[in-house]
């Protein structure tokens, strides 16, 4: 580690986005940066296995790539001109942070720039975080979940980006807080995403409520949810709707779960997840487009965070979609989930 970890840790703030004409000299002091020191933030945490560990390793692909971008934007540039900037506009982009946040984060350090600003490269990185923490925290964020009470979570994302398997790493999560938890297995279309449900299950030590393949996704939430009632569960997790085809068909089959829910389990938090994968870049975009037009959605799981250098695309999620990313996955084991915090995203993409 740097000496970061001795720095105090300072919160972004309205001023230090840049109302306050910050300076990037090399010799300033600096502005009122987001310096995260995580291992001091997180001591609990400190291992691989930890949060820290865990996101640095889900985001080391797109932070390497977006650094080397930076780095070369920056390349023999004593000062931050106007084409350096574009430079840096490009690199953003690039790392499909979206376009309007990439122009919006490259306008904050323009508003403060001098003429013939000398800059230090690490300094424009620190500025960057903590830009990004701000427009990050100023998009939408998860709804408030009552402290207690039972809760079921229905999992929707097409087939192949993840599902399945985030289904398991959630159940491992509500685990881990106490939680007893039950999985219904109502993406009935695919025999095998069934098997791979119950062999989930089997290695964690929860039960999987199924039916045969071509059943009625209904039909399994409701003896999900009659299971659940008998046996005191906290959480249910549906695994639903893996097809696009039709957005009827998709409709109908997520309100029919609904009435169930409604029906079988009234007063308990409901939830929609939908679980994206990262590697796909735009097309998760569109994805995210066409289920949030029918059913809405509370939250984002971006899956396969560590296998792209696509990372960006959360931002472009929560900022251009305007859908709260709640959850990151980072790996293909039960444990490999981190959840969305702004500040820390912010800090490991681009710090
Ligand atoms: P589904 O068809 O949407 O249910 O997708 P699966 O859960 O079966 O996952 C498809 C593939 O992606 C499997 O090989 C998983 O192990 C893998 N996978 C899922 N989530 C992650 C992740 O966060 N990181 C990585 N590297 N692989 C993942």
């Amino acid at each position: 580690m740097t000496d970061e970890r001795s720095k105090p840790e300072t919160k972004p703030s309205a001023a230090a986005a840049g109302a306050a004409g910050v300076d990037l000299d090399e010799e300033d002091e600096g502005p009122d940066v987001l310096q995260i020191a995580p291992e001091r933030q997180f001591p609990e945490e400190e291992s691989r296995k930890g949060f820290w560990g865990k996101l640095k390793r889900g985001l080391l692909m797109t932070h390497t790539e977006i650094i080397d971008k930076v780095n070369a934007a920056m390349e023999g540039r004593a000062t931050l001109d106007e084409e350096t900037l574009e430079f840096l506009e490009e690199a953003l982009i690039g790392a499909d942070l979206g376009v309007e946040t990439s122009l919006e984060l490259v306008d904050g350090l323009r508003r403060d720039v001098r003429p013939q600003q000398a800059v230090d490269v690490f300094k424009l990185r620190e500025r960057l975080v903590d830009e990004m923490a701000i427009l990050l925290l100023d998009a939408p964020q998860p709804p408030r979940q009552p402290a207690s009470g039972p809760r079921v979570t229905l999992v929707v994302g097409v087939n192949g980006v993840g599902k399945t398997t985030s289904v398991a790493k959630l159940a491992r999560r509500s685990q881990l807080d106490g939680e007893r938890v039950l999985i219904a297995a109502a993406d009935t279309f695919r025999a095998a995403a069934i098997e791979q449900l119950e062999l989930w299950g089997r290695r964690l030590g929860v039960d999987v409520v199924r039916t045969a393949p071509g059943g009625d996704p209904a039909a399994v939430v409701f003896d999900a949810l009659q299971a659940a009632r008998a046996r005191r569960v906290d959480h249910v997790l549906v695994d639903t709707a893996g097809r696009l085809h039709t957005k009827d068909h998709l409709m109908q089959e997520l309100s029919k779960i609904g009435r169930v829910i409604e029906r079988e389990a009234p007063g308990w938090q409901r939830s929609t997840l939908l679980v994206l994968d990262a590697t796909t870049g735009q097309n998760a975009i569109s994805q995210a487009r066409t289920f949030s037009a029918v059913v809405p959605v509370d939250g984002v799981l971006l899956a396969k965070l560590d296998g792209t250098a696509k990372g960006g695309m959360a931002v472009a999620v929560a900022r251009e979609l305007r859908l709260p990313v709640l959850w990151l996955g980072v790996g293909e084991q039960a444990e490999d989930l981190v959840e969305f915090r702004p500040r820390e995203f912010a800090a490991a993409l681009l710090g």
